[in-house]
Order: C-alpha cells, then structure tokens, then sequence
C-alpha cells in the first residue's frame, strides 16, 4: 500500500484487511500509532506478544522502507515468509543469499519496492553500508525496528557484540525513528538498551508477562518415562519439545519416544551442524513432532503452533524456564507446560555451579537454582509464582491455568512432621545438608550416618512410613516460608530461624499443600480458563492439516505460515462456502485469501459431499468482534462442566469422584465454582444450616482470603469441602 497515513481509527480495518485479526493485542496499538507519528517506541513483551505486527504494520503504512534488525539469520526467512503471506512486501539480506540474490534485493530496496527490509546487524556495519541504505526511491528508511533488543545489552542472557554497533544508529540516521523490542523482562536489562540505542522521549511499553494460554504444570519425576510416552500419545500430530539436560540423556529420550512409535528427534550442540540445522527444519515445517533437545535448541525457532514444551530435567533459574516455556504456544492457543520434578536433579545442576571461578557469580547462581528448586517443590499458583519472579504483582486468586490452581492440592497440616525435621536439623547442630537430613528422618542406612551415629538420634527413622521424597519437599516448603534458612557457608545447609523454633516447640502450626492427585494423567485434559481451543470437526481438521502441509511443502514455508492452528480450526468448525465467509475468520487477511481460499473451500466441500453428516457440526461464522480476552470473566471449565451434569442427576461428591476418578477435594471445587458463577445448585444438599451460620460468622473474622484460619477455628465441624461450597454461595454473583 504505502500511501500516506490513514487515519487511527481505521488501523482496525487494516488490522483486518491485512492479517485477518479483529483487534490489537494490549499495547499493540501505542507502538504502531507512535511508529506512525515518527516517535522511537520500545515495547518490553513476551514471547508471543505479537511485536512483528508492531513494526510490521507501520512499515507496510509509511512511505518508504523500514529496516528492521534481528540477531538471528535462522529467522530471517520464515518471518519474511510470514510477512509476504500477509501481502507485505519484505525481503532480506544476509550471508545465506547468492550474489544475484543480494543484489535483486538491493534494487527493489532502492527502487522504493519494500515494505520491510531485514538485515543482521554486522551487515549495517559494513563500511559504506549506511549509504546504500540512503538510497531508495522514496523515503530512506522510515524507521529501524531492533528486534530483541536485549542482545545489545551485556546484562542479558544473550548478548550479542554485534548489537554494539547500533549505537551509532543515532548518530548516522539523526531524523530516523528508531523501534526497540525485547521479550526480556528485567529492568536493568531495559535501561540498558535504552541508553545504547539513544532513544528519545520514546513510546514506551511494557506488557504483562502473563502468558494466559499456557497451562503449568509440574510432576514428580517417578516413572516419568511412562508419564512421557502418555502424554505424547494422547496429544498425536502435535508439536512439542522436550528439554533435557545432557546430550546422553537427550539422545536416549529421543529412542525412547522413537520406539514407542513416536515421530521424533535428538538436537544438540554435539551434533554436526548441517545435522542440526537439518533437524530443526524438519520439526519447523511438521516432518518431526517432538524435539528433544537441549537448550541449546529454541533460540533460533520462531515456531508458532508447539503445543507443549516439557522440562526433563530441573531448569538452572527461572528466567530460563520461562525463556523455555515462552516457546510454546507463541499463536496464543492453549499449550501446555510440564516440568517433571526430582528433588535430586538439583543435585546435578549444583555440581556445575561449584565450578563457577567467580565467587559471587557463584553464590548468585547458586541463590537462582534455589528459587527454582522451590518453585518446583513448593505447590502453590505457579503462574502467581512465575509472575512474582518478575516483580509482577498477580491478584487474581486462582489462575485457572495450573495445576495448582485446578484443584489438585489441599491445604494440610504438617506440623507433627515438621518438628521432626526442625528436630533433626536441631540435634545435628545445623551442619548437615538437606538430604542427609531427610536421611535420617527416614532412617536410610549410610555410610555418613554411621559415621555420626546418627542412627542414634532420636529422631531417626521417625518418619519411615512416608518416602523421602515427601521430607526432601516438606523440607523446601519450610526453606520457601523461611522456618529454616540456607548457611551462607561454601557448602549451605539448613539451619533453624526463629519461626522455625516456633513450630519446633508447638507454638505455631506449620501447614503445606499436598499433592492429591490420584491419576496424574487426568491433569491433561483440564485447560486454563482463559484460551479454549475451537471445538471443531476432527475429520475435517485432520484433512485440512494435511492440506495446509501441501500447500507450504509446495511454496517452502512453514506450514504456521499458511495458516495457523486457530485459523485452520476455525475453517473446519464453521465450514465456509465463499471468500466471503473465509475473510470472516481469524488470521485470514485478504492476501491469504486470495492465495488459499480455492484450495481450501473446494476441500471443505468435498469433504461435505463424502460425509454428509458433517454438515450437522457445521459452526455459525464470528459475527461480532470477540470481546476482549482480559474482560472474559472464567467461567466453568469443561471438566467442571461435566460434574455439573452428574450433579443434576443427583450424584453424590463421593460417586462422583469415584466415577470420574477425580480427588474429592476436586469435586467439591468443581461445586464450588459452579454456585459462584450463579448455577443453580442446592446447597444444602452439603451443608448444614447450622455450618452455614458457623461459617459465616468465622468468615467475618477471618476474612474469606484463606480458609485454613476458618477450618482450623471451626474443629471438627466443618471440613474443607463444607467451607469452599459455603465461601461460594456467599460470593456468588448476580
Ligand atoms: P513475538 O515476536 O512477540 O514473540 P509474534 O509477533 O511472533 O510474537 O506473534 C505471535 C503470534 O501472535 C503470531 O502467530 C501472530 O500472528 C499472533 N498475533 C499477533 N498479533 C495478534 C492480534 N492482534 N490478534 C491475534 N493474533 C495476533
Ligand atoms: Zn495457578
């Protein structure tokens, strides 16, 4: 298009016309209006927050070219690809191009023919370069857009030399505006860039970390390699990645999963280059499923439709796992995230710190691995946890996108066994590391033990019955609320603080969230609340998948290129009949259609003519704009649904819970929900008259926050369930 600027409000039907989207995502819209107005922008967003459409937007706008800089040549091909589906016109330069090919790009960019023109930033470098770039028919570039922009900053995890030379941006092009995108969410790393790149009075925006499409999760590590093979079965022909640690460990999973009939593949540093870049594409254009890799594998991939991304093996901190996870489900569908959790993987991390040269390097490190320890021992919101790391401050009670969250965990007291920790920590004079601790409460026989006649000690073996793996987590649980604390020796070990003799001598209780789950596959069907996955005709999905890889196999891209999952799915549920109705579904701008549309609409009605049947699924087109996703208010989830039918029929909590193999803590949570959203439910038939009014009298004396306070007041007339069910008729809305 490059005409002149069109009015704001009618960003929304470019937005429309061109990707086939309804609406910005939040603070899209203050980026691409300030690029517009010719001010330096700076958007802090996660992965998947959608910056390209932030830069690309007002590029395909503005008169003239915008050169757009991104660390990583790998990229560079498919996000023009991506571009270009859209109708913008982009190109690239870089090392992987012929001679010709470089020179018919210079051409278009000075004869004025491109929207976008991305370049690695050792080529704007090169002497003389910043001239040629001058030279272009219309105006030189409208603005540059620095994508992730943290590589310029030697505090960030990836700092790139490279990146240093844009200092001289400024200085070189004084008039041109400058764009900054990071998924990198430090402060420190923020000012940084803002400072080198020289940006003045910019737009400045910084979105929520939140990734609401992703679901947490974290299990025990205990037969995992069952665990994995499950939950890879039950999600056929979609793409995952899975991260281990060593190259042994990433080369044995990938046979693993390989002999149990899984399309999948082993990517790591020790492999030959050709062998790796390979790979990679394949799992790019869908020829391979899973990934298992180490972290060495993610940087370079722009994959929009992983579906799940698991951790093998205990991340080193938590802005990697973020960092990790953030790879999947970068198109906004649910995708889901699994960590399997051994308490002796920090072990292994451990060892590779103690190598650290740098003392306080070390010590910072080692401080990181602890919160990722706990993160993964001590149950709790997982998202609240991840976002708190971030100095995010999450309000809401329950995300509803963790496994925390969805109901898995009950509040119980532990006290008893605290104190016998507390209490070996105490007779060993608060000199031994965490597992011989919990080795004595366990009563193992080793070496060290005998040593120190440990075995001797009163408190050894006291808490036999239990595995250690629950006292090495009831051990991080009283580390993360600070009843014992590490030593800052060279080699730390836990040590009593002054609350931790509060519950060692019984003045105060001491209470964890436990696991109880009873099947831990069950987990996989829930969802968070907040991106539900079009429900659409299977048959007809599966067919158009095979479709969409014709189609990109044939133009080489990727097949997210095409379509994506949410596009894909939308065609097959509402099974469109012309270009108009095409135009009318999500991702589908007006290039795409005129690309696509004949292809697909002539395979939905074929399919239509073999199974007529299928024709009764058919879906409503989306007639008005979808609202918001941040105003969405969660209502039940699917599996909360399907407790609601059984209690119409008049199930008890506990048939119910038998019947859907589900917690009964579960149930009654799943009841809860649904008289807070205001479904008719009886209540009284799980509460008495007499514990309503006992409940609401402890609610206003405790508040309604936390229901430990209201159980533990109540004694033995009131139980978890009871309270969650009374909480939810008194908050019940409308
Ligand atoms: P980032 O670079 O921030 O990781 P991308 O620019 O790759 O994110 O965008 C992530 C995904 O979100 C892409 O699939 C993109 O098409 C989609 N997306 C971006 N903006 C919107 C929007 N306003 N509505 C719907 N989807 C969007
Ligand atoms: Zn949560």
């Amino acid at each position: 298009m490059n005409s002149t600027q069109s009015p704001p409000q009618a960003l929304d039907d470019i937005l429309q016309k061109l990707y086939g989207f309804r609406e910005f995502r939040p603070h899209q819209r203050g980026l691409v209006e300030g690029l517009l107005a010719g001010k330096d922008v700076f958007g802090v967003m996660p992965t998947g927050g959608g910056k390209s459409l932030c830069y690309q937007l007002p590029a395909h706008m503005l008169e003239g070219t915008a050169v757009v800089v991104s660390p990583l040549i790998a990229l560079m091909k498919d996000q023009v690809d991506a571009a270009n589906a859209n109708g913008i016109k982009a190109a690239y330069l870089n090392s992987t191009l012929s001679h010709q090919e470089a020179a018919a790009v210079e051409s278009a960019y000075r004869a004025g023919a491109l929207d976008l023109l991305y370049l690695a930033p050792e080529r704007l470098a090169l002497p003389g370069f910043a001239d040629t770039l001058r030279q272009n028919a219309r105006k030189a570039p409208s603005f540059f857009a620095i994508d992730e922009a943290h590589c310029i900053s030697e505090w960030g995890h990836d700092f790139r030399p490279d990146y240093l030379f844009l200092s001289r941006l400024r200085e070189l092009f004084p008039n041109t505006p400058v764009g900054a995108f990071t998924a990198t969410a430090t402060e420190k790393v923020a000012e940084d860039i803002e400072k080198r790149l020289g940006l003045q009075s910019a737009v400045k925006v910084r979105a929520s970390f939140d990734r609401t499409n992703l679901f947490y999760e974290v299990r025990a590590k205990k037969d995992w390699e069952i665990q994995l093979v499950e939950f890879i079965r039950k999600r056929p022909n979609q793409n995952g990645i899975i991260y281990r640690t060593s190259r042994k460990s990433v080369e044995s999973t990938a046979e693993l999963l390989k002999a149990n009939g899984i399309n999948a593949a082993a990517y790591h540093a020790g492999m030959e280059a050709e062998d790796r870049s390979r790979i990679q594409d394949a799992f790019i254009r869908d020829d391979i499923n899973v990934m298992v890799a180490t972290v060495a594998f993610g940087m370079g991939v722009d994959k929009a439709d992983v579906r799940y991304v698991i951790h093998g093996d205990l991340p080193k901190n938590i802005e990697s796992y973020y960092q990790e996870t953030g790879r999947a489900g970068r198109d906004g569908e649910p995708s889901h995230c699994m960590l399997l959790y051994a308490p002796g993987d920090a072990v292994k991390v451990r060892r590779f710190i103690d190598d650290i040269a740098d003392q306080a390097e070390r010590q910072r490190s080692s401080d990181l691995l602890r919160a990722m320890e706990r993160f993964a021992s001590v149950p709790s919101c997982r998202r609240r946890s991840l976002l708190n790391y971030f100095n995010e401050n999450y309000q809401e009670e329950s995300c509803g996108g963790c496994d925390y969250c969805t109901g898995n965990f009950q509040r119980v007291d532990a006290t008893r066994q605290a104190q016998m920790l507390l209490s070996a920590v105490a007779r060993t004079g608060g000199k031994f590391g965490a597992i011989h601790i919990c080795d004595i409460v366990c009563g193992a026989n080793t070496a060290k033990i005998r040593q120190f006649e440990h075995n001797e000690l009163k408190t050894y073996g006291v808490g036999k019955d239990r595995p250690k793996s629950y006292w090495r987590s009831l051990l991080d649980a009283l580390m993360a609320e600070g009843k014992l604390q590490q030593s800052r020796d060279q080699f730390p070990v836990p040590q009593i603080t002054q609350a931790g003799t509060e519950v060692m001598f019984g003045r105060e209780k001491f209470h964890i969230n436990e696991d109880t789950r009873v099947e831990p596959e069950k987990v996989n069907q829930r969802r968070s609340g907040q991106a539900v996955q079009i429900e659409c005709h299977e048959g007809l999905f599966e067919l158009l998948r095979v479709l969409r890889k014709e189609v990109a196999d044939a133009a080489s891209v990727p097949p997210y290129v095409v379509f994506s999952d949410r596009s894909l799915r939308s065609i097959a549920a509402t099974m469109p009949e012309s270009e108009e109705e095409m135009l009318q579904l999500h991702g589908i701008g007006q290039n795409k259609c005129e690309k696509y549309a004949e292809t697909f609409l002539t395979a939905v009605a074929t399919y239509l003519k073999q199974h007529p049947d299928a024709v009764n699924e058919k879906q409503a087109l989306p007639s008005a704009p979808a609202p918001r996703k941040e105003t969405i208010k969660r209502g039940p989830s699917a599996t909360t649904l399907v407790t609601h039918a059984l209690v119409k029929k008049g199930h008890s909590i506990e048939d119910i819970a038998q019947q859907r193999e589900l917690a009964q803590s579960t149930i009654e949570s799943h009841i809860a929900k649904l008289i807070e959203t205001g479904e008719d439910i009886d209540v009284k038939t799980y509460v008495t008259d007499a514990q309503i009014t006992l409940c609401q009298e402890l609610f206003a004396e405790h508040g309604m926050d936390a229901l430990a306070p209201v159980i533990e007041a109540a004694g033995d007339k009131l139980g978890y369930g009871e309270a969650k069910i009374i909480r939810a008729m008194m908050q019940k809305v409308g």
